[in-house]
């Protein structure tokens, strides 16, 4: 007998996991396919990214069942300061502290272990990896998946969920606006000897922005940042082969004192940075979430919590669906999962991207512009609480499972 699921997600990154368990949640059973190995996707030093999980995130892992794991791997970010270059002019955002934080940061290694641990005991989840995917199909009665070793998996919907390269998409046809930044972006992890004191700093340069966001002290009380340090695409190659006593010497530039001195404490590694937004998300049978549909320059940390917020709408559509009998993959079903989504990912996309070139502008001229904006929001209070709800993902029309 086949073991026809409700949902077949093509890809098991963060986005693709969560969906699998907040659908799992309301009682929708899924093939989770990826073809990585999860031991190497959980492996020190395989990711060494952080991410910045915004409160309508942390509200959609906490549904999920994800809290008491992850609660003690994250660090509060309890304000951001924004600076071009190192100089005068710095924009704040500081909520009150009955208005609770602007997120927390979590090492993406954290957040695939907390997920990797709830799918394995979700029995709606059946988890294939690591396979490839030979061939997917989508017919009038459902979809399937051909796995290398010739298994084939059945479902009702498929969701492409493989990051930026989905196959699924490019199957499909959808139309891409895509283009490359020309810059890389170098990620490690910092030890300071000064305290962060839970401010994410963003410091923009003409060759892209400069990130240190808070993360939890180490072992022996070590204070903590990840660093994410955009270079243009012509230096990455002499970025990448400096010693770490050169590299630290270059952030040192960067940074000033701002945290004291440096050391590092993980390896260096490299992505390089691209937009591509496809406004077709939905065709028969199919829906993309995550990078798979939208991605972006990493500047505003917005990326993940973006396709969070696809898992949440898409989830809702679907149980509503459930709900009144419909099948999963009717049309008037994932066009409404479509529409929800449009806005928000176009927002989100273009204001990204407008953040990029902005302060990518060269010149001294430039710099004052964009300083004497900043002053202008820091006089601006609603401007300020705007700026700050975006950061927090609890604007627009949200779906139930990223509201409080
Ligand atoms: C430097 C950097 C910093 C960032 N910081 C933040 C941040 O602070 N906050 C934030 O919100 N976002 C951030 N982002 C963005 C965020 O990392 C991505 O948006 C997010 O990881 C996308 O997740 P995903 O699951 O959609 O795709 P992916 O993470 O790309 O996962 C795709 C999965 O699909 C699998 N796969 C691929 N092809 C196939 C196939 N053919 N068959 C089967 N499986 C397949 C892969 O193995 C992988 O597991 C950052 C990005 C970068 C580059």
């Amino acid at each position: 007998m086949t073991d026809k699921r409700d949902l077949l997600i093509l890809g098991g990154g963060l986005v693709g996991m969560t969906l699998a368990l907040a659908a799992a949640k309301k009682g929708l059973s899924s093939h989770l396919v990826d073809r990585a190995d999860p031991a190497s996707l959980t492996a020190d030093g395989f990711d060494g990214r952080a991410s910045a999980i915004s409160t309508a995130s942390w509200r959609l892992f906490r549904h999920v069942g994800l809290e008491e794991t992850l609660e003690p791997h994250g660090c509060d970010i309890a304000a951001i300061a924004v600076l071009d270059q190192m100089k005068r002019g710095r924009l704040d955002f500081r909520p009150e502290p009955h208005e609770g934080t602007l997120g927390r940061m979590f090492a993406n290694r954290q957040l695939r272990l907390a997920l990797h641990e709830a799918a394995k005991k979700e029995p709606l989840i059946s988890w294939h990896a690591p396979v490839e995917v030979l061939s997917r199909d989508r017919s009038e009665f459902g979809v399937s998946a051909t796995l290398g070793d010739g298994t084939v998996l059945e479902a009702a919907l498929m969701i492409g969920a493989e990051g930026r390269g989905s196959p699924s998409r490019e199957e499909a046809g959808f139309k891409m606006a895509s283009w490359d930044y020309s810059h890389r972006a170098m990620i490690t992890g910092l030890d300071h000897s000064k305290s962060h004191e839970n401010i994410a700093w963003e410091i923009f340069y003409p060759d892209g922005p400069f990130a240190l966001l808070p993360m939890l002290d180490g072992p022996d009380g070590q204070h903590r940042s990840a660093l994410v340090w955009t270079v243009d695409e012509k230096d990455a190659a002499g970025v990448l082969k400096l010693s770490d006593r050169a590299f630290l010497a270059e952030v040192h530039k960067r940074m000033g004192d701002l945290l004291g001195e440096l050391t590092l404490n993980s390896s260096r590694s490299s992505y390089p940075l691209s937009f591509q937004h496809t406004a077709k998300i939905v065709e028969h049978r199919l829906a993309l979430v995550g990078d798979s549909a939208h991605g972006m320059h990493p500047i505003a940390g917005q990326g993940l919590n973006l396709g969070l917020r696809d898992v949440g709408a898409l989830v809702e559509v679907l149980d509503e669906a459930l709900r009144l009998g419909l099948d999963l993959g009717d049309a008037q079903v994932l066009a409404k999962y479509e529409k929800w989504r449009a806005l928000d990912s176009l927002m989100v996309m273009g204001a990204t991207d407008s953040l990029t070139r902005i302060f990518g502008i060269p010149g001294k001229t430039a710099s004052a512009v964009r300083r004497l904006g900043m002053a202008g929001i820091q006089r601006t209070s609603w401007l300020k609480a705007f700026f700050m709800n975006e950061a927090r993902g609890v604007s627009g029309d949200l779906p139930e499972l990223l509201k409080a």
